[in-house]
């Protein structure tokens, strides 16, 4: 078997939205992936499960709504390791049981947003996450690239920058930092719950599909 470049998109996907679907297809073209694997944590429902008194949608919900938005993409896998396990799930296992699944036949892309990078430093054993995978940073609106570069350098050894590529890169692990910066896309599903909270258009915030699957299924109401 040929080694394969995966990506690996992990989120809550609450609900999947045209900002996880802008990333996806940056990276796979920027980086020329052979698949892009969705990841959707199975967080278990509590109330102020989002910090906003809300609780996080069904694992059955989330996967509906990333069944619908992805339809269409060939490439672009929904990976339900997360649920076939016990809550919480971390990234550090999640990423150990895929290097074992594809016995070390597949590069793993940890895909990534500013906004989520910027808290690796509380993940489960993060310091060990760069000798496994290579990082994707995805710019963010709201979310400098300069703090970036200070996680990095301040959570992992050795790891100098070159511009020319912009890649984090140290002699400590094989791992890289690949920084990638994709016109803005100022969505979150965070707004797009409030909008339907208040009864407004979501309309080009998440395909048509997912918004009929919202609007049909009374989610976020
Ligand atoms: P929430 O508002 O509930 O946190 P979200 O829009 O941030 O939702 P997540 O499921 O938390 O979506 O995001 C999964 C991953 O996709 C994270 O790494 C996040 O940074 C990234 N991401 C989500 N939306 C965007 C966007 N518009 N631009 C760049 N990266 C994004
Ligand atoms: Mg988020």
């Amino acid at each position: 078997m040929e080694t394969q470049k995966i990506g690996l998109l992990g989120g809550t996907f609450d609900p999947v939205h045209n900002g996880h679907l802008a990333v996806a297809k940056h990276v796979i073209q920027a980086l020329k992936f052979d698949a892009i694997w969705f990841v959707p944590a199975s967080l278990p429902p509590h109330k102020d499960g989002h910090g906003d008194g809300r609780e996080i949608s069904s694992f059955t919900h989330r996967i509906a709504m990333l069944e619908r938005a992805l339809r269409q993409h060939p490439s672009y896998v929904i990976s339900d390791i997360e649920v076939k396990r016990s809550a919480p799930s971390y990234s550090i296992d999640t990423i150990n049981i895929l290097l074992q699944q594809r016995e070390g036949q597949a590069d793993l892309y940890f895909i990534i947003g500013a906004d989520a990078f910027l808290e690796i430093n509380t993940w489960k054993r993060h310091k060990e996450l760069p000798t496994l995978v290579n990082f994707v940073v995805i710019s963010r609106p709201g979310y400098p690239p300069d703090k970036v570069g200070e996680v990095i350098r301040h959570n992992f050894i050795d790891y100098t920058y070159e511009p020319s590529n912009a890649t984090w890169s140290s002699q400590h692990s094989k791992g890289l930092f690949i920084m990638q910066q994709m016109e803005p896309v100022p969505i979150s599903s965070t707004e797009i719950r409030r909008k339907v909270r208040r009864g407004e258009d979501i309309a080009g915030l998440v395909p048509q599909t997912v918004e009929d699957y919202i609007k049909r299924q009374n989610l976020y109401i």
